[in-house]
């Protein structure tokens, strides 16, 4: 805990009633989403203003204290976890204006603690459609997003996070503020300092305003669902729509685990025997969306699924994606600690990673459920455990450290949008090489000569 002086310092510069000193304050801001021991930090600030959170990046800078900004903590690679007990957590909850939504430019501009889905739901008043939407949207922030990388359900056809990110304001270690990108459709001016941005997980600057680009929303859209009697069939056909140059705004699996894990938590009246499930929608124009969604019916036929359900109706449509959304909150009913995986492999390798994962499961005798992204090769391996049981919590490790190998040996990656933070970033080297980590230490150490921001993430200590 820092000296009363210090607290003192904050209070004066950011408001008695935005510092938090309390243990009991210390402990809510020590932990996030990932399965990871907490580190309780020293102090929680809480700017509602821009101007405060600069002063909060200088007084941390001033005083050498490592600084974490949290969003929401909904990261699963424990990104905001503090980086000791000297640590400072700066939530930006209280900075989350919409700034501005140009309905005739197709952009909107906020602070980062703008929630995503409120934000989704502001473009789409204005008749726009903001595309990405992690599956924690309705809690994550715009500015853990854009930190994170962050994806979801409809990557497949309209991308993720930095597909979106035409700007960012933010402060550096110092505190000094940094612009880049414009509200331009084009722009080519300075270095290209906001893809740098995105997916620092908080590295390398403090976001203070984001500026996100907006489309028009598709005019139709087809859900449906298709069952099949083996993995194979399913991950197969996956790779047949994407050959048939078809793109569905999106293409989940579930594996028959998970669907009778669901189906135990809604009963809804999903297939159990079904070994495996994909969840289809296809988007665009009403004309173009009748003919991909014929097409990708019979090419379901073609590759076996002994069943495909075309949603009838909106609410029809709406039990096909509440599957889809039921399956993480089904599993992490079942045992105390859910440990949510990022693999992502080349699409063609998805049928080879979902048997591997199920063979990692028997050999360490665990309970895995599988679903994901399958249009996007972003597979989310779901191992259920407790981890006060340290036994079998080893053999949790063991078979995490296999699953990333698995997916590395098949051409993938460590993180299809979860972001490597604490948890993956033993594998990094491993993904990449030496050599990168060494440069982005370098680049950090730039950037950051007193290592204040977010230390000891993604690329450790160097
Ligand atoms: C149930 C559930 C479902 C999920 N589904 C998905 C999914 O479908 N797709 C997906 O991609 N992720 C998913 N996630 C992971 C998570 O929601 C995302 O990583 C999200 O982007 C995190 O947002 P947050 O506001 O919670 O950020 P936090 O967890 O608070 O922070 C994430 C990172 O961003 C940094 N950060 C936050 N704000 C700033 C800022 N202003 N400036 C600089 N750095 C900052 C933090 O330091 C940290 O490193 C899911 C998580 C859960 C719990």
């Amino acid at each position: 805990m820092p000296n009363k002086h210090l607290i003192k310092e904050f209070e004066k510069q950011i408001g008695r009633q935005n510092v938090m000193a309390e243990e009991a304050d210390r402990q809510a801001y020590a932990y996030d989403s990932a399965v990871l021991d907490a580190v309780v930090p020293a102090l929680v600030i809480r700017p509602t203003t821009t101007e405060e959170l600069g002063q909060t990046v200088r007084l941390c800078h001033r005083h050498g204290l490592p600084l974490t900004v949290r969003g929401s903590g909904t990261n699963l690679s424990g990104g905001t976890i503090p980086s000791s007990t000297e640590s400072v957590v700066i939530v930006t909850n209280a900075l989350a204006e919409i700034i501005e939504i140009n309905a005739q430019d197709m952009y909107g501009v906020v602070q980062p603690g703008v929630i995503t889905a409120n934000f989704a739901a502001a473009a789409a008043e204005k008749g726009l459609f903001y595309p990405p939407d992690p599956g924690s949207q309705t809690v994550s922030t715009i500015g853990g997003n854009v930190a994170e990388n962050a994806g979801g359900l409809r990557g497949l056809k309209y991308g993720v996070t930095k597909d979106y990110v035409m700007g960012i304001e933010f402060f550096d270690a110092a505190g000094e503020l940094v612009k880049s990108g414009s509200r331009t459709v084009k722009c080519a001016t300075g270095f290209n300092l906001t893809d740098l941005m995105v997916g620092s997980e908080g590295l390398l600057g403090v976001y203070s305003q984001i500026t996100l680009k907006l489309i028009p929303p598709p005019k139709a859209q087809q859900a449906m669902m298709a069952v099949f009697d083996s993995v194979e069939k399913a991950s197969e056909t996956v790779s047949a729509i994407i050959a048939s140059q078809i793109i569905p705004c999106t293409l989940e699996f579930l594996d028959n685990f998970t669907i009778r894990t669901v189906e135990d938590f809604r009963q809804a009246g999903l297939p159990v025997d079904a070994e495996a499930l994909l969840l289809i929608e296809v988007d665009g124009h009403p004309a173009e969306v009748e003919d991909d969604a014929a097409q990708i019916k019979e090419l379901c036929t073609r590759q076996g699924a002994t069943k495909i359900q075309m949603a009838q109706s909106a609410a029809e449509k709406d039990l096909i994606w509440q599957a889809r959304r039921d399956a993480l909150p089904a599993l992490a009913r079942l045992k105390p600690t859910t440990v949510l995986e990022d693999a992502t492999v080349p699409r063609s390798k998805i049928p080879e990673m979902v048997k591997r994962i199920n063979e990692i499961g028997k050999k360490y005798h665990i309970t895995i459920g599988t679903f994901g992204h399958a249009g996007d090769g972003n597979l989310h391996p779901t191992i259920l455990t407790d981890k006060r049981n340290h036994e079998e919590f080893s053999r949790v490790e063991q078979a995490i450290d296999e699953i990333f190998e698995t997916a590395l040996s098949l051409g993938g990656t460590l993180s299809g949008e979860h972001g490597i933070g604490l948890a993956k970033s033993k594998y990094l080297e491993n993904e990449t090489s030496r050599g990168t980590i060494l440069y982005s230490r370098r680049l950090k150490k730039a950037l950051d000569p007193k290592n204040i921001l977010n230390p000891g993430k993604m690329i450790g200590e160097g």
